[in-house]
């Protein structure tokens, strides 16, 4: 029997995990919903009224200090409650440069003066923590002598609790900085970008008579694709094990061809699953709303619904531990991975952006009135500009190794960032830069044109899933996310650069006010000429057609295929600019995430190179040499038996069986030697580059000849689940 054959028995004779009774279906989302997370329902029960008074309104506004009295009041009750859920540890919850999330844990036992144990939590504790700082990532910016940093609270966030199999913990969303003040973390700066939308966007809707609102906030609904596969499969493949992705792997005859995947119903084991896992995120208080096959055989996606950017960044931080963990109960593997599977269709994160008033007003929301319309129309085109004024930062920050994989593979939008607004808003914003002013007046274009805007539903906007960042009816959708990524950091950049955008149309408009210009006129002039500037940003068209690459090169757009390449955006003068203006992010912590994603990329690729050639070496090579063998002990005997006819086939598939052997052999050989000259580049730029070029290519090189051998291999000798066990058979 061969390994894999009793893999397949193994995952064939598997039965279905129930964890939920199956009485209790009905009711347990009502009841369970919130129940693991400090919201307000927890909060008006177990904090003193004035103190919860006062906490609420410091989470609606954002951005406060908090005084050391209410956190100490907050700090009790949120340990009595984290206590009622079994909680014997608190720990502070960050999101280091790695992408990842990090946790110290501390237990809630101290002693009294008498030497009594009691439970404590005390304000300090709450407010602040001491991680030792040195085993994250700081991209220059800690010296070696200062390895200290410090997390602090962000009561904006619920704090939450984490149910381990014998324990639970409560987890503190916390920033992370560094002893100099310096953010080393993805939730500063988005909390930083957060309050400098909120300052312009307010003083823009002040224009507009609106004054009842007092602040505002992006609003993001991230959906999130991933694989499963079944967990005797991926334990018996180093590459997903260490890297997450296969780094061979012949592909399957049938794939996504037929579209009967995403068609199709969901597999019973995978919906078990996915109970399983809502039912985990829902007492979470994390909104999961949908679930459904996605296009690639195996492939799923999960998407919530929208939060303010903060806190849909840290939910979706826990939604991806969540699912992993829960995955491993039903014995799947979870590959967050972009391209797990070569040939295969990767898998993305859409981040559905916008902006949300105070009063609930979705500022992306085609209004009723003409009025509202023209306020509508401000935010649509600061976003366009920013997007245009910014398509490179945009682009690095969803730049990593399994990334690349993905955009321009003609299955997800490519490097090219475009934006897609649908034929009905791009002819009114056409009307309105265009000459058509001498036929129309203002006033007439706002009847013709921006009245008809109500009657703009989301179905009739029609869906171009090939741009990368889509105008959906009353949200943009970025959807050249990846699919492991945090989605702080191209949050952070919309909100920051949207903002800049809005605070030089509001100069404008201003000034065009002061010459005595109506309000209509002086924000319609300012509009036409917003997007006017921005047009080239605008596509309509199939963005994986090669057409448009060339089309988008005239237009000057740019266009990065690697990672290396495409974060030099982040340390231009320009875009370094903007970040250092609405204080989001300073000089250093630019550089930092620069030299930190720009290491990471070399790692990354460093590891899977070392992978393959381990694979190949101890892996595949004695399997081909087994095959071989065998071939040519039937020659051999064929021959001695004086079968000459029958002998010079057989004769002719060794050798080309045994040509491709040596082949492999010295492709494994070439990529041993170039990574060893790369690994020992100093030149951290030049380092990457040569990972992303050289090492990547002799990567591919030695796959090719290892897909083509297992193509030709006994199959029962094979060492590895082959693609169309992994996708089909679970
Ligand atoms: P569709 O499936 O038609 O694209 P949905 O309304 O189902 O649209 O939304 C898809 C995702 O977009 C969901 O995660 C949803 O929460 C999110 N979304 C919807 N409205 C907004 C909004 N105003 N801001 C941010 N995200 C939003
Ligand atoms: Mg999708």
């Amino acid at each position: 029997m061969s390994i894999r054959s009793g893999l397949i028995a193994e995952i064939t004779s598997r039965t279905l995990t129930q964890t939920i009774p199956a009485e209790s279906h009905g009711e347990a989302l009502a009841i369970s919903y919130g129940e693991n997370s400090f919201n307000d329902v927890a909060m008006k029960e177990f904090l003193p009224y004035k103190a919860y008074k006062e906490l609420r309104n410091l989470i609606k506004k954002g951005g406060q200090k908090i005084n050391s009295d209410l956190a100490e009041e907050v700090a009790h009750g949120m340990k009595e409650w984290a206590l009622t859920k079994g909680a014997t540890h608190f720990t502070h919850w960050f999101q280091p440069m790695t992408g990842l999330t990090a946790e110290k844990h501390d237990s809630f036992l101290d002693f009294d003066s008498k030497g009594e144990s009691i439970t404590r939590f005390s304000g300090k504790n709450l407010s602040q923590g001491e991680p030792d700082a040195s085993s994250f990532p700081s991209g220059g910016i800690r010296a070696t002598f200062e390895a200290r940093g410090y997390t602090a609270w962000d009561p904006t966030s619920p704090a939450f609790i984490i149910e381990g199999v014998n324990g639970a913990t409560l987890c503190i969303p916390t920033v992370f900085l560094s002893y100099t003040g310096e953010a080393l973390d993805k939730k500063t700066p988005l909390l930083r970008s957060m309050e400098k939308l909120n300052d312009v966007a307010l003083k823009v809707l002040k224009l507009f008579g609106n004054e009842n609102v007092t602040h505002i906030f992006s609003t993001v609904g991230p959906e999130q694709e991933y694989f499963l596969v079944d967990k005797a499969y991926y334990n018996a493949r180093p590459d997903l094990v260490i890297t997450g992705r296969t780094l061979f792997g012949a592909s399957s005859p049938k794939d996504q061809q037929m579209d009967d995947h995403y068609f199709g119903s969901i597999r019973e084991r995978v919906l078990a699953f996915m109970q399983d896992a809502e039912d985990e995120l829902f007492k979470l208080g994390i909104p999961v709303k949908t679930r459904h096959n996605e296009v690639a055989p195996a492939q799923f996606e999960l998407a919530p619904i929208f939060e303010d950017s903060n806190v849909a960044t840290d939910h979706n931080q826990v939604v991806m531990d969540v699912l992993k963990k829960i995955a491993a109960r039903h014995e799947f593997a979870l590959l967050l991975h972009e391209k797990p599977f070569g040939g295969v269709n990767g898998s993305g994160k859409h981040n559905n952006w916008s902006m949300s008033d105070s009063e609930g007003n979705n500022l992306l929301e085609p209004g009723k009135t003409p009025h509202e319309n023209l306020q509508f129309l401000t935010f649509l085109s600061a976003t366009i500009k920013a997007v245009y004024k910014y398509a490179d930062v945009l682009r690095a920050n969803i730049a990593s190794a399994g990334n690349d994989h993905r955009l321009g593979a003609n299955e997800a939008p490519p490097a090219i960032i475009s934006i897609f607004l649908g034929q009905q808003l791009s002819t009114i914003l056409n009307d309105l830069i265009s000459n058509k002013k001498s036929s129309y007046s203002d006033k007439e274009i706002i009847e013709l044109g921006i009245s008809k805007l109500p009657v703009i539903s989301k179905d009739n906007t029609d869906r171009n899933r090939t741009s990368p960042f889509a105008f959906t009816g009353n949200k943009f959708e970025f959807r050249a996310v990846g699919s492991a990524q945090s989605i702080a950091p191209p949050n952070i950049t919309i909100n920051t650069i949207v903002a800049s955008v809005l605070d030089e149309m509001y100069d404008k408009i201003k000034s065009n006010l002061d010459s005595g210009k109506s309000l209509n006129d002086s924000v319609l002039s300012v509009i036409a000429e917003t997007v006017k500037e921005s047009q080239s940003i605008l596509f309509e068209g199939n963005n994986y057609s090669s057409d448009w690459e060339k089309e988008a090169e005239k237009r000057g757009l740019p266009n990065k295929k690697t990672t290396p390449e495409a974060l030099q955006a982040l340390i231009l003068p320009k875009n370094k600019e903007v970040f250092i203006k609405y204080g989001v992010l300073n000089e250093r912590e630019i550089e930092s995430r620069y030299n930190v994603e720009l290491e990471k990329y070399s790692q990354l690729i460093d590891i899977e190179a070392r992978t393959a050639i381990t694979m190949a070496n101890t892996i595949i090579y004695p399997a081909v040499i087994g095959y071989q063998t065998d071939l040519a002990n039937a020659v051999s005997t064929l021959a001695s038996v004086g079968e000459s006819k029958a002998v010079k086939p057989q004769k002719e598939f060794l050798s080309q069986y045994a040509s491709l052997v040596v082949e492999m052999k010295e492709k494994t050989s070439k990529l041993e030697n170039i990574l060893a000259k790369t690994a020992n580049t100093d030149d951290e730029e030049k380092k990457a580059k040569a990972y992303s070029q050289e090492v990547l290519s002799a990567m591919n090189n030695l796959r090719e000849t290892v897909d083509t051998l297992e193509e030709l291999t006994d199959d029962a000798l094979w060492p590895l689940p082959k693609y169309r066990e992994m996708l089909f058979v679970y």
